[in-house]
């Protein structure tokens, strides 16, 4: 079944899951946003774009970002990243500070909140202006230059971190966290805030489906091997406490973000995402979810 098709026909299934689930609310601008917004977009590597529902509507990305400043922190660090940050499952929520204690601040992964601390660290040792190098990389990866992060939903995030803040002050004082907390956090919460569509944030992660080269200007964004580890790492910590389980029933390398957005993506073939604000337990979209289910089960494509 082709791309287009599948939207069509998970459109048709989703409507009853719509809505189920919660809103994150831990973010005070967040709450605000319908729980019933769904839209779903896939990117070929053709330069081909289905879409169903609201696929064109920007949303906040929050953890999403986690995965494209890892690129970025990867671009200028190369393996030497690792020293700093583990590449294992937590087995804990994303925002948990338990086993920081007894790793010496080495956090798991890049993509629960202490990796995405020390990643974002990198970013501000690297860059003059680090939050709007992300948006820059994100304008340029999706080909659109009117990306943005949304002020009011940073500034929400950043009055409120304080478990956040506490975890940045802990990595620290072990030594693996350069910069001052507060630029850290301030980086990390406008990170946390850029707002994109499916179909720009589909374009932007179909390089990741094609050996970390750009499809369509053929630049080399990561080498071969760097971008498999990270399509490793989406596999296996990239949608929170519930990665097994995603794997077992989507079976995709993916990144998902507590406002209600997954990425995905089939290699050698397409980019994905979608985007339905209602979570479930484990901080995933539950429509989102199933209709990645689907769409695998439609199309027959998966990693295995
Ligand atoms: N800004 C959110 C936080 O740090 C991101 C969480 C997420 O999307 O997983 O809590």
């Amino acid at each position: 079944m082709d791309h287009q098709s599948a939207l069509n026909e998970i459109w048709q299934n989703i409507q009853p899951a719509i809505g189920r689930g919660k809103v994150a609310s831990y973010i005070p601008e967040l709450a605000s946003v319908s729980p019933n917004h769904f839209g779903m977009a896939v990117v070929g590597l053709d330069g081909r774009v289905a879409m169903v529902g609201d696929a064109c509507t920007r949303f906040s990305i929050q953890s999403i970002s986690k995965l494209f400043a890892l690129v970025m922190a990867l671009r200028s660090e190369g393996d030497s990243l690792w020293q700093r940050v583990g590449r294992e499952p937590s087995g804990t929520p994303f925002n948990s500070l338990i086993q920081l204690e007894s790793e010496q601040g080495k956090p798991r992964n890049p993509f629960i909140n202490a990796g995405a601390l020390v990643v974002t660290d990198i970013l501000c040792s690297r860059h003059l202006n680090p939050e709007m190098a992300l948006v820059e990389f994100l304008r340029k990866l999706s080909d659109e230059p009117t990306i943005e992060y949304n002020l009011a939903v940073s500034q929400s995030e950043r009055a409120t971190c304080d478990r956040n803040a506490a975890m940045a002050h802990f990595i620290r004082s072990f030594g693996n966290l350069h910069n001052p907390v507060e630029q850290v956090l301030d980086t990390y919460c406008r990170h946390c805030a850029v707002e994109m569509s499916c179909v720009e944030l589909a374009r932007a992660v179909s390089f990741l489906a094609h050996h970390g080269r750009n499809p369509w200007s053929d630049e080399v964004l990561l080498t071969q091997s760097l971008a498999k580890r990270i399509n490793a790492l989406m596999l296996t910590c990239g949608t929170y406490d519930s990665a097994g389980d995603f794997a077992f029933r989507v079976g995709l390398p993916a990144k998902s973000g507590v406002g209600g957005g997954i990425v995905a993506l089939i290699p050698n073939e397409c980019g994905i995402c979608v985007w339905s604000p209602a979570l479930e337990e484990s901080g995933n979209s539950h429509a989102g979810s199933l209709a990645l289910e689907m769409f695998t089960s439609l199309t027959g494509r998966s990693v295995f």
